[in-house]
């Protein structure tokens, strides 16, 4: 029978280099949405916020295995899905299913030549250690643990030490305590946990570029209310069901957070633009969606407004044009694929399960003049633009209306 990790080890970047007291209130949150996560998976387990590192504990997983009469060759534990559950909460580094035990020579050896049954020998390996409390608390020091761990390994599995890029890492964590044996570290987004900075509105078209925009301002701690502005014939009800599906996938990130996407019917004031502006059309267009998105952001207690551009990706998307659809908002823009090349931001989606729902072509496009603008100043976009297009963007702002997920 295979060894069961009953813990997963839960580690953080960034947080680390706050004063206590923020890290304090930041570990909280992270527990709590570590907690919530777990809970959306339906993962039986308790978050413990011991030292720098969260703990998961898992409950009784073999017992639970024996009773789900799963195989220990075939089988994927509840710490599996702890640990894939961990990686998906924002502010994780690493999480890593593990074996606890005594912080002992003997007890720890025997957890790594079991684990080691489960390595085949063509895979290289390393051992690491590492100790926390004072010296007097451990019989062993790191650096023998490593090599009296390493040549049990090695024994146990025929296979080679590669100390620089092993195939399997064996990791040592000895508390006071406490240790833990761990193997198959996910790796997490970082970033900082969701619902430490505040709210931010999000623009969405369902593109590729916007929920992937959306998804790295979550991920730096923003909880967002997500806008999708219905541009009517130019858009439809497809497009608004893909935004919806994309940002449905988003809210897996999200568990216990309130991001369901709001509408906003903005059909009359694109017809109005497409009919009576020319080259500057795209740019009156993307001030008409910031205003939007500043109404909304007031309505919700937001503090930015989030799009998906990214610096000469379109037309409307070059320096000086982004000066002039600023200009429209008093509230920050945040653009966090400014310097992303296409390539890679569709990549990024593909890894966050938003790439599927996301590939019909926007409405934006079929707004878009055949010549746009690409250096405007703001006195002739506004000159252009319909009369009192900011204001009617935010009387359609407060008609909103939000989408329940199924
Ligand atoms: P994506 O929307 O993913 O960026 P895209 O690159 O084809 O796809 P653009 O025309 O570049 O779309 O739009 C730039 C940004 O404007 C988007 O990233 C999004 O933040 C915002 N946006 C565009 N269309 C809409 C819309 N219908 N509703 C809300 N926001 C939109
Ligand atoms: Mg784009």
């Amino acid at each position: 029978m295979a060894l069961e990790r009953d813990t997963v080890v839960v580690s953080y970047g960034e947080m680390g280099t706050k004063s206590s007291k923020v890290r304090g209130r930041m570990e909280r949150t992270l527990v709590s949405n570590l907690d919530a996560m777990l809970g959306s998976r339906a993962v039986d387990a308790a978050v413990e916020r011991r030292w720098s590192r969260p703990l998961i504990r898992l409950r009784n997983p073999e017992e639970e295995d024996a009773v789900a009469g799963r195989s220990p060759a075939a089988h994927r534990t509840s710490s599996d899905d702890a640990a894939d559950a961990a990686a998906d909460t924002f502010g994780v580094v690493a999480a890593r299913p593990a074996v606890s035990c005594e912080p002992e020579r003997e007890a720890l050896l025997d957890i790594l030549e079991s684990l080691a049954g489960e390595q085949r020998s063509e895979e290289s390996f390393a051992v690491r250690v590492s100790r926390a409390g004072p010296k007097s608390a451990h019989e062993f020091g790191s650096r023998e643990l490593e090599r009296v761990g390493g040549a049990v390994v090695e024994e146990q599995t025929g296979a080679s030490v590669d100390l620089d890029d092993p195939d399997v890492t064996y990791r040592v964590e000895a508390r006071e305590d406490e240790a833990f044996v761990s193997t198959g570290e996910r790796v997490g987004p970082g970033g900082l946990p969701l619902g430490t900075q505040g709210t931010a509105v999000a623009l969405v078209s369902g593109g590729i570029d916007s929920p992937v925009a959306t998804w790295e301002v979550m991920k730096r701690g923003c909880v967002v209310v997500p806008v999708y502005v219905d541009l009517g014939d130019f858009g439809g009800p497809d497009h608004e069901a893909r935004a919806v599906s994309t940002m449905r996938r988003l809210a897996d990130f999200a568990p216990g957070f309130d991001v369901r996407p709001r509408v906003v019917s903005a059909g009359d004031l694109v017809a109005e633009l497409a009919a009576e502006v020319g080259a500057t059309r795209m740019l009156s267009l993307r001030r008409m969606m910031l205003r939007i998105g500043e109404t909304v952001a007031q309505e919700v207690g937001a503090h930015a407004v989030v799009t998906g551009e990214s610096l000469g990706q379109k037309s409307s998307q070059t320096g000086p044009n982004f000066g002039v659809t600023d200009a429209a908002t008093t509230v920050p823009v945040y653009r966090p694929l400014l310097t992303r090349d296409k390539p890679d931001i569709v990549a990024q989606a593909r890894k966050i399960g938003t790439y599927d729902d996301s590939t019909l072509p926007v409405g934006c496009e079929r707004v878009a003049p055949s010549r746009p603008e690409t250096n405007a100043a703001l006195a002739a976009v506004e000159a252009a633009e319909p009369e009192r297009l900011l204001s009617r963007a935010e009387t359609v702002a407060r008609e909103a209306r939000v989408v329940e997920f199924e």
